[in-house]
């Protein structure tokens, strides 16, 4: 596709070889009549067939480019990946699995045209979640409320972002990244959806606890140093607590009845001991995020390209998250949203 199409469609893809053909094809049915439209698939490092689905696909319908990631790199960098070779006037994220009803998109698309930057759209119900991870998701975006300040509620990954929120998302610095937590923190006109999440179309879901964990925290501590700030406060109050014990003791030594609490020391020993390891676990996770930041090291890295055979030869260069800084000339709103 050589021209500069009306919208693309992002989508991530792990381990997708059964379901992905019917996914891109109910897709397709309820976009591509919205006008030109460009499909971006990223195989997030699949060990099954996926990629050889995807070269298939796109080696038969123009419009479809797949971009091969090195490894899997997270559903986060898929997406960075598809968003920074994306074209569209809008670009819409959605998952392979049909989890996200792409019959949605029109009504997206209205939107967009009526002038909203940001469609977000939210699940009605988490009823397919099971209680404890509908509990779990509901505690953590409270928290994530709380010490973010950005509400991304119940919102899911399938948004339909205009070009100028696109670029905006693209020319952050930061490499790990936290897409739903990103486009709230940046604004823009938003509009929210509300949608049934579907079941999965084929296969099975990627996300282990472990993965989930590690993403809660990851984009917390992306978003806040509240924590930190607590853990400060935290040690104030012992300090004056403490104060407030030293005073006494020292009073009851002058009165000459000296303490038998022993259990008071230990106790104290115990609590002051393990609030200062949980202080030095949450100072440690940020020390460890400033170090994967200052590596500098890209999001991710796309190895293969698959293209319509009569497309045009495109450059790789701006498809792997440079590690360059922002360069001098560009845009003014970049620059001070990269400080
Ligand atoms: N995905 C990905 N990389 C991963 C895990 C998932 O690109 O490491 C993709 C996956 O192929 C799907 C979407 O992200 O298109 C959502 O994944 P999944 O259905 O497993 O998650 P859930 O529906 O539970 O949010
Ligand atoms: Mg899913």
């Amino acid at each position: 596709m050589t021209d500069t199409p009306l919208l693309s469609v992002v989508i991530p893809a792990y381990h997708e070889q059964e379901g992905l053909v019917e996914a891109l094809n109910t897709i397709r049915r309820f976009a591509d009549s919205l006008g030109s439209v460009e499909y971006i698939i990223i195989d997030d490092g699949s060990t099954d067939a996926t990629w050889q689905v995807i070269q298939q696909i796109s080696s038969g319908q123009s419009s479809v480019t797949g971009l091969r990631l090195s490894r899997n790199f997270g559903k986060e960098a898929a997406i960075s990946a598809g968003l920074k070779a994306a074209t569209g006037a809008a670009v819409i994220t959605i998952d392979a699995d049909l989890q996200h009803p792409p019959d949605m998109i029109p009504e997206m698309f209205r939107c967009w045209q009526a002038g909203a930057k940001v469609i977000n759209t939210v699940k009605r119900t988490r009823e397919n979640e099971g209680p404890l991870k509908a509990w779990m998701t509901r505690r953590y975006f409270d928290l994530f409320h709380r010490l973010a300040g950005i509400d991304v509620g119940n919102a899911s990954d399938f948004k339909m972002l205009d070009r100028e929120v696109v670029d905006c998302l693209n020319a952050l610095p930061e490499r790990e990244r936290f897409y739903r937590g990103l486009v709230g923190w940046l604004g823009f006109e938003q509009r929210t959806l509300l949608f049934d999440v579907a079941p999965r179309v084929a296969g099975s879901g990627k996300w282990s606890s472990t993965k989930l964990i590690r993403l809660a925290l990851d984009s917390i501590v992306s978003f806040s140093t509240t924590p930190m700030h607590l853990m400060t406060l935290l040690g104030a109050g012992f300090a004056i607590l403490a104060a407030g014990l030293s005073l006494r003791t020292f009073w009851l030594w002058m009165a000459g009845t000296a303490v038998p609490g022993f259990s008071t020391v230990i106790l104290l020993l115990i609590v002051v001991g393990s609030i200062l390891m949980i202080g030095l676990g949450i100072i440690g996770i940020y020390i460890a995020k400033i170090y994967e930041e200052v590596k500098q090291r890209p999001g991710f890295i796309v190895q293969q390209r698959a293209q319509f055979p009569a497309a045009l030869p495109h450059s790789d260069k701006d498809q792997t998250d440079q590690a360059e800084p922002v360069p001098p000339s560009g845009p003014v709103l970049v620059r001070e949203v990269s400080r």
